[in-house]
């Protein structure tokens, strides 16, 4: 068992990093089909490369998914705390089962799962919380409700994940707890975050929401920290609209997460602590269950098709695919992630880009264009009355000095996309589609001055 799970790895490793074994075994020339990347570029009046063909649609359902949300309906329980065997209480031992770890609280969102995580390990007022400025707007609401201080670390340019180093310098006497968000649904340096972790004695809250399934060192995503929490918003891998979870394996630290999500009630019903109502109804948990079965099978597709992409683009300087830590066996691929190069590409702009690819019928996109150090709440909030009688004016006149993350504006600029739930579950023409794309762009990047 052991020796068959290190073959898996080493082979995923390979496909993942250079991409030898999806070109030795599908016989397809790192380059491909040449005849399709020439000819003019579409934006200046050629054929494009994909025409007439859709991406698999997002979200996903099937008739699982129908006759579970018919079944709630016709059962007349539609609120968890109606039943132990209701279809919350069922999701939440399915998924606890799915992700190896002892327990699970579903709740409505991503954003409700940290929330209540960080309440749960009692970090409030006049505490602080280290994680990354190129994540989800969810990721620091959770910190702020909690009336906690998300402080922004600086980015690893190539992984777009947070740089260990910044976040140990950016730790003060007040730092509670680091929350590492594992962005495209690919793994943080866990290893190091960790280690940094344990030597000041900080909590780890794992933002997970868009790496359902991942693996790092033989570790599911969300269950290396003390909490690992999921979103299931329409977009990310798993979903049923709105909702959210959180995993673990520590009895009391899971049981409090119930307590809190539950307006502060446990489940001996006393009322016991500060709480919001965040339970999952027992609708989305139907569409959850629906969902579950064929899960494995897609993520599987997604890593296939993401390490094939990788293979047929690794020749090509002018895109580098996001940047994988060492000990990454697979990814949720929420998003197919790379960083564009210009000065490959004669010195033309990402909008130009992306506008003559999607001419060749291949849309990428920006996703984050500003990190959160850019936006009006530090102002606000840092200057809200609660806020200056929290924190010492000199540590929140620190916090404006030092709100400058340069690798992450950097990503912000750079990064380019393919959106991957829905597309990275299409066939291997699309995926050839993708990469004839990029290749005939970038073969033609001398034209690209032309385009306005
Ligand atoms: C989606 C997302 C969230 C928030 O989840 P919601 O379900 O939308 O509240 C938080 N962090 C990251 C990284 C996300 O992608």
């Amino acid at each position: 068992m052991m020796k068959k799970n290190q073959v898996t790895r080493r082979q995923f490793l390979t496909t993942a990093s250079i991409g030898a074994m999806a070109i030795a075994s599908r016989r397809i020339p790192a380059y491909g089909n040449v005849s399709r990347r020439a000819g003019k570029l579409a934006i200046l009046g050629g054929e494009p490369v994909r025409k007439n063909k859709s991406w698999p649609e997002w979200p996903y359902w099937d008739d699982k998914v129908i006759d579970e949300v018919v079944k709630t309906t016709k059962s007349r329980i539609w609120c968890r705390i109606q039943s132990e065997s209701g279809t919350v209480p069922t999701f939440e031992k399915k998924y606890a089962g799915l992700m190896g770890t002892r327990y699970c609280v579903a709740t409505g969102s991503g954003t409700q799962a940290l929330h209540t995580s960080v309440e749960a390990l009692g970090i409030g007022a006049g505490e602080e919380v280290i994680t990354s400025p190129y994540t989800d707007p969810g990721t620091i609401a959770s910190i702020l409700v909690s009336r906690a201080l998300p402080v922004l670390a600086d980015l690893d340019p190539e992984s777009y994940q947070l740089d260990p180093d910044d976040v140990e310098r950016r730790i003060t006497e007040n730092t509670r707890a680091i929350m590492p968000v594992h962005m495209m649904g690919q793994p943080c340096h866990m290893d190091r975050i960790t280690a940094i972790a344990k030597k000041h004695n900080l909590k780890v809250i794992e933002d997970a929401c868009q790496a359902h399934l991942s693996v790092y060192k033989g570790k599911k995503l969300g269950t290396i920290g003390d909490l690992g929490c999921f979103s299931f918003q329409s977009s990310k891998t798993i979903t049923c609209g709105e909702g959210g979870g959180i995993i673990g394996n520590d009895e009391n630290l899971m049981d409090k997460c119930y307590t809190v999500h539950n307006h502060g009630t446990s489940r001996r019903g006393r009322t016991e602590v500060i709480g919001p109502k965040y339970r999952m109804n027992e609708f989305e948990a139907a569409v959850l269950l629906g969902q579950l079965s064929g899960v494995q099978e897609r993520f599987a597709r997604r890593n296939a098709n993401a390490a094939y992409l990788s293979a047929r683009l690794k020749d090509c300087p002018g895109v580098q695919p996001q940047k994988l830590y060492e000990g990454t066996e697979s990814g949720s691929f929420y998003l197919y992630a790379m960083t564009y190069r210009k000065e490959h590409f004669n010195d033309a702009e990402r909008s130009t880009f992306l506008k003559a690819l999607q001419a060749e019928g291949v849309s990428l996109s920006p996703y984050i264009r500003q990190g959160l150090h850019r936006e009006p709440w530090i102002e606000n909030v840092l200057g809200s009355s609660v806020y200056l009688k929290m924190f010492s004016a000199q540590r929140l006149k620190q916090y404006r000095e030092e709100a400058t993350c340069p690798n992450c504006d950097k990503v912000c600029q750079e990064m380019v996309m393919l959106w991957a739930s829905g597309p990275l579950l299409g066939t291997q023409e699309d995926m050839d589609d993708v990469a004839d794309a990029i290749l005939k762009v970038y073969e033609n990047r001398e034209k690209l001055k032309a385009v306005k």
